[in-house]
C-alpha cells in the first residue's frame, strides 16, 4: 500500500545520521569530539526544576487548555512587554510543544498547496522540510559571508512573487550565529509592509547574544507588527530542551488556526512543563546571564582557535552557540587519496580520520561551510579544534 508521497521529498535529519555514525565509532572504543549538539550542555536551573516537581506533587498533571494555561500566557504577555516592548494580550499567545512545534503549527496554518515560503540560507535545516510536509514550496535565498549571512532588502524584494505567503527570519541565527541589527531589520520592514506577506520571526536564541549586541524583533516595527508571527521558547535560554515548551505571539486569526490544529493533533502542551516554563520566564534571570557569559567565553576561544587554521575563514558571530567557518574551496585530497569536494566529504573525512564531528554546511544550504556548536567544555573545544587544524593541515590540492 502506498504511503504519503510527500514523505519521498523529505530528507531525514543529517544531524541524526551523524549521531548514529558517532555512536558506532564510540562503541568501537574511539575517542570522538562532537561539535554537533544543538542544545545547552547545562542542567535546567534548580528553581525551574523545583516548580516542575511542585506541579507533579500538586497533581497538576491533567490536560490543560489547548494552547496553554492562562498563567503562562499572561507571563509571556508581560515578558514581551517588559523585555521586547511589544503589546499583546493573551489572545495573541499560543503555547506549543517546543518552538519547532510552534513553527510547524504556523506553517500548517498559513500554507495552501503551492504557496511559497522564503527562507534565507544558511537556514535551520527543519524549515524547508516542514514547508514540504505542509505542501508548500521553499524559496531559498542564498546569503553571503560579506552580508554577514543576512538577507538584504533587495534580495527579499526580488524573491517575492504573487505566491509568496511568508518569509522566515531567524535572528540570532542557527547555523551562522548572525544577529540582525536594528538598522538591518528596518531595511526589511519597507519590503515586508509593501508586499503584505507574513513574517515568521524565529527568536529562540534571543537571550544568547554577545559583545554587547541587542536582540531586536521585527514585531517591534509598528508598520508590520500585525504581519509578524513571533516564535520563541524556553529550550535554549533556560537549558530546557527536553521540557518541550515553545510559544507564538501573533494576530488572533493565526492563534485560532494554531489552536484548531493543536487541539486536534496534540491536545495541550505538557502541564508540568508549562508550570516550569512560567517559573523560567517570570523568575530570576541570573542563571541565564551566567550561561550566556560562559557561552561568550567559549565562543571567543573557539573563534580564536578556528581563526588560526589556514584555509578557513570564520566570523566572530555574535549570537546563538554556533560558529560557521567557510572553506576557501574544495578540490582537495586527503593523504589517503580520498577526494574532498563538498562539505559532506569534509565532515566525513574529519570524523573518520580525525575523530571530530562537525555538521556539514550542505544541511543548512551552504556547502562551503560547516557548523560547530560550542555548547561544550573548553577542554573539548581545544581538543576538537586541534583535530580540525590537523585535518586541514593534511589536505593537499586535488
Ligand atoms: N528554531 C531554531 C533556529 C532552532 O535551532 C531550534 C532548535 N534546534 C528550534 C527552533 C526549536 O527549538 P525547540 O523546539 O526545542 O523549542
Amino acid at each position: 500500500m502506498e504511503l504519503n508521497r510527500t514523505l519521498d521529498q523529505v530528507t531525514p535529519s543529517l544531524t541524526l545520521q551523524l549521531v548514529a555514525k558517532v555512536n558506532d565509532l564510540k562503541q568501537q572504543g574511539k575517542d570522538i569530539v562532537g561539535f554537533t549538539v544543538g542544545e545547552p550542555d547545562f542542567p535546567t536551573p534548580q528553581h525551574i526544576k523545583q516548580s516542575g516537581i511542585d506541579a507533579i506533587n500538586d497533581n497538576f498533571t491533567r490536560y490543560t487548555a489547548a494552547v496553554g494555561i492562562n498563567e503562562l500566557k499572561d507571563i509571556i504577555v508581560s515578558k514581551l512587554k517588559t523585555e521586547n516592548n511589544l503589546e499583546y494580550t493573551a489572545q495573541n499567545i499560543a503555547v506549543n510543544n517546543g518552538a519547532k512545534h510552534s513553527i510547524s503549527n504556523v506553517l500548517m496554518t498559513l500554507i495552501n498547496p503551492g504557496d511559497e515560503i522564503i527562507i534565507p540560507a544558511p537556514y535551520w535545516l527543519s524549515y524547508p522540510e516542514m514547508v514540504t510536509l505542509c505542501h508548500g514550496k521553499s524559496v531559498v535565498v542564498p546569503t553571503t559571508k560579506d552580508s554577514g549571512y543576512k538577507i538584504t532588502a533587495q534580495q527579499l524584494k526580488e524573491a517575492i512573487t504573487p505566491k509568496t505567503k511568508a518569509v522566515i527570519i531567524n535572528s540570532p541565527n542557527n547555523p551562522s550565529g548572525a544577529v540582525y541589527s536594528e538598522q538591518e531589520l528596518q531595511s526589511l520592514v519597507e519590503v515586508i509592509a509593501e508586499s503584505g506577506i507574513w513574517v515568521i520571526s524565529d527568536e529562540i536564541y534571543e537571550k544568547l547574544v554577545y559583545d554587547g549586541n541587542k536582540h531586536f524583533s521585527l514585531a517591534q516595527y509598528p508598520q508590520i507588527k500585525s504581519q509578524v508571527i513571533v516564535v520563541n521558547g524556553v529550550s535554549k535560554a533556560y537549558a530546557m530542551t527536553g521540557w518541550r515548551i515553545g510559544y507564538i505571539a501573533a494576530e488572533p486569526e493565526i492563534i485560532k488556526g494554531v489552536a484548531k490544529i493543536q487541539s486536534q493533533f496534540t491536545s495541550s502542551p505538557c502541564s508540568i512543563s508549562q508550570k516550569a516554563a512560567a517559573t523560567a520566564i517570570s523568575g530570576s534571570q541570573d542563571e541565564v546571564e551566567k550561561m550566556r557569559s560562559i557561552f561568550e567565553d567559549r565562543r571567543n576561544l573557539a573563534h580564536d582557535l578556528l581563526n588560526k587554521i589556514p584555509g578557513l575563514s570564520v566570523d566572530k558571530a555574535p549570537g546563538a552557540f554556533y560558529l560557521f567557518p567557510q572553506c576557501e574551496g574544495y578540490n582537495k585530497v586527503t593523504p589517503e587519496g580520498k577526494a574532498i569536494n563538498s562539505s559532506l566529504d569534509l565532515a566525513d573525512y574529519m570524523l573518520e580520520k580525525h575523530h571530530v564531528v562537525v555538521v556539514p554546511g550542505k544541511a543548512f544550504g551552504c556547502d562551503l561551510n560547516f557548523r560547530i556548536s560550542y555548547a561544550t567544555s573548553h577542554e573539548q573545544i581545544k581538543k576538537g579544534i586541534e583535530r580540525i587544524h590537523n585535518a586541514f593541515a593534511e589536505l593537499r590540492e586535488g
